[in-house]
């Protein structure tokens, strides 16, 4: 592993290398192993780009049958005043009666997980809980309680493990902090 990167205009130094990753990863998967082991067939949603390789390495942990899906976040112009509207894009089957787990890269202020969760609620499914890879505890201004975190981070800007800096570093295994 290089302990410095350069990242288009940034430099980057590890923070969280892969084994601690790891351990993190097992000890939230543990958590999930044992608080839905008698549910029925729970569904993973992993949310695009940033949880493919958090959903990866967690999907080998779960010991109970388990669905697993992807969706995607599309922002777009509203044609009105009211500006951007995000979309849930890719659900194309019914989550009604499933108990959904939403798998995160990031929760950072909440404000996209927020909006998820009320997309997802509209749809009826019988629970909904958000299992996410790092929360951001000093900057999370929401209600709705992240109940899986694997890594609590501070407020600092962090690449690798699925996590851009615009576009670049998710392939990386370990997790790299800007530097100042
Ligand atoms: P929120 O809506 O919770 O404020 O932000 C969530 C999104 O912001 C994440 O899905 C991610 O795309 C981005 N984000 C927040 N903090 C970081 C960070 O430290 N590194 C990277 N790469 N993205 C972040
Ligand atoms: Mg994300």
């Amino acid at each position: 592993m290089k302990d410095i990167i350069q990242l288009h205009d940034r430099k980057f130094r590890v923070m969280i290398p892969a084994e601690e990753i790891d351990r993190a990863v097992t000890a939230v998967a543990e958590r999930l192993n044992a608080d839905y082991a008698d549910k029925p067939t729970p569904l993973f949603l992993g949310i695009l780009n940033g949880s493919f390789m958090f959903m990866s390495d967690l999907i080998k942990k779960i010991e109970f049958q388990n669905e697993l899906s992807f969706v995607k976040l599309s922002s777009y112009e509203g044609t009105s005043s009211t500006g951007v509207v995000k979309n849930l894009i890719g659900l194309n089957s019914s989550i009604e009666g499933r108990h959904v787990i939403i798998v995160e890269d990031i929760v950072d202020t909440g404000e996209s997980i927020e909006h998820m969760v009320r997309d997802l609620q509209a749809r009826k499914p019988a629970s909904i809980e958000v299992c996410t890879l790092f929360f951001k505890p000093a900057s999370y201004s929401k209600n709705f309680p992240i109940r899986y975190r694997a890594m609590e981070i501070g407020n600092e800007f962090i690449v690798g493990y699925g996590l851009d800096y615009d576009q670049l570093g998710r392939s990386l295994k370990d997790v790299y902090v800007v530097t100042e």
